[in-house]
């Protein structure tokens, strides 16, 4: 079943000339109404009647987030205030927020994306769904919540906080879609157990799960505690919010909103574009936004895009399962690690809990990793000598699939700090 059978399964050289038409016209908006990037192309001496062609994309510069910042907080708005209905920010994970602003149109271009993410869920009009996305500035409330309208199902507005009243309200009101963060689903599953609730006895069916990177396992982790299926949906408040991209129940990458947006891989260091299929920074070019279009905005996300033909049917190519973005990489002594990476070895494992924390520091001139992980509760009792071989059995295990050393401290259950949005997982001691 599909929201919009049209564009999604549009045949991929039909789609490419509707981007090249909507390209060309959003370009020709931008270089008109937004004076910062016209002065960006004309130092390189482009004009918009140079690009011809998807190709030609490539001579244009990109936009990156200092340059949101530069223009902060509406410089790079292309059309006047009185047509903009909404404004949001990035949530500010890594610096100053930066500000996005969006048309009627857009929100209901948006509204659409988030309703054919749902649909490829299989989420109907029947359907209740528990939104525990933050609403307020971050897209992530408010995004879900005008897209599940526009499917027409019922949206419960819980947002975050108070979990043990989220699961009360989410078994009351029998709700069978729960839309959150990953590390969210899992903190509800927990305290669904505590409060005696079993999967069973509950009406969810399918779980919608972004804004933060997750394992592979992490998704086993998840839908065997809630009883689900779960799937991954991608965005960002500078591309538009959450809906940009989503999983189908396939499982095997995000599906891309292709009619409003054309997507690059290019490598992080030179700028080069890189082919489909190999693995670098995701760069999105917005084709139908209004209030705030982005040309070859880099997104710092790093995965690799998939142009095979989906089992599902749609067309749109494909984000492999996002492991972060570069500035959440740790290098330690050299060797890249991204945290999701650690995540997934870790919730392969018996023994433990899928909480964990890790604190990296400098010992002199060398970097070290700790990795906190909760045991679990029937562990816990365990005498010292067997968690002491548990450890080691952990140690021996990330260190082989990571390639280096790695410290492990095993924490009681319920220790580490529980997440209501994104999860803060990485702790930096400077020594
Ligand atoms: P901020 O950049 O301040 O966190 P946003 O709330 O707009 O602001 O977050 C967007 C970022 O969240 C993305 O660039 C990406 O790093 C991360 N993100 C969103 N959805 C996913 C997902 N499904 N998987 C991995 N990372 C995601
Ligand atoms: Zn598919």
């Amino acid at each position: 079943m599909y929201w919009n059978e049209y564009y999604e399964c549009m045949d991929h050289n039909e789609l490419e000339k509707i981007q090249l038409e909507r390209f060309k016209a959003t370009l020709e908006r931008v270089y008109h109404n937004v004076k910062p990037y016209r002065e960006l192309m004309q130092k390189e001496n482009l004009r918009p009647e140079d690009i011809n062609t998807l190709k030609d994309l490539e001579k244009l510069p990109f936009m990156k987030k200092q340059f949101l910042r530069d223009n902060y907080p509406y410089g790079l708005f292309a059309t006047p205030m009185e047509e903009v209905v909404r404004i949001h920010s990035s949530s500010g994970t890594s610096g100053k927020p930066t500000v996005v602003g969006y048309t009627r149109n857009d929100i209901n271009n948006w509204s659409e994306m988030v309703a054919r993410s749902f649909t490829m869920a299989g989420v109907q009009k029947h359907d209740i769904i528990h939104n525990s996305y933050g609403y307020g500035l971050f897209t992530g409330g408010m995004g879900i919540h005008y897209g599940a309208e526009k499917l027409g199902a019922s949206i419960v507005p819980v947002s975050g906080g108070n979990t043990k009243r989220q699961v009360m309200l989410m078994n009351d009101y029998q709700c069978s879609v729960l839309a959150c963060t990953p590390s969210y689903a899992l903190y509800l599953a927990e305290e669904m157990k505590n409060e005696g609730y079993k999967p069973e006895d509950s009406k969810l069916k399918c779980g919608i799960f972004g804004a933060e990177p997750w394992s592979e396992n992490m998704r086993s982790e998840i839908e065997a505690k809630l009883g689900i299926t779960a799937l991954d949906i991608y965005g960002m408040s500078e591309l538009m919010g959450p809906g940009v991209a989503m999983e189908c129940k396939q499982k095997n990458g995000l599906h891309v909103a292709e009619d409003h947006f054309i997507i690059e891989t290019i490598d992080p260091k030179t700028g080069e574009v890189l082919p489909y299929g190999e693995e670098g920074e995701i760069v999105f070019t917005s084709l139908t936004k209004e209030a705030f279009p982005i040309i070859r905005y880099r997104t710092g996300d790093i995965s690799r895009i998939y142009t095979e033909k989906c089992a599902c049917g749609r067309t749109h190519y494909r984000l492999a399962r996002i492991e972060g973005r570069s500035d959440d990489m740790l290098i330690i002594r050299g060797v890249n690690v991204y945290p999701s990476q650690i995540e997934h070895e870790l919730l392969s494992l018996d023994g433990i809990e899928p909480h964990y924390q890790l604190v990296v520091s400098k010992q002199g001139v060398l970097d070290t990793l700790e990795v906190q992980v909760e045991v679990s509760r029937k562990i816990a009792a365990y005498a010292a000598s067997s968690l002491s071989s548990l450890s080691n059995h952990i140690r021996k295990k990330l260190e082989s699939s990571l390639g280096i050393s790695v410290f492990i401290t095993l924490m009681e259950p319920g220790t580490i700090a529980r997440s209501e949005g994104k999860a803060n997982r990485i702790i930096k001691k400077v020594s």
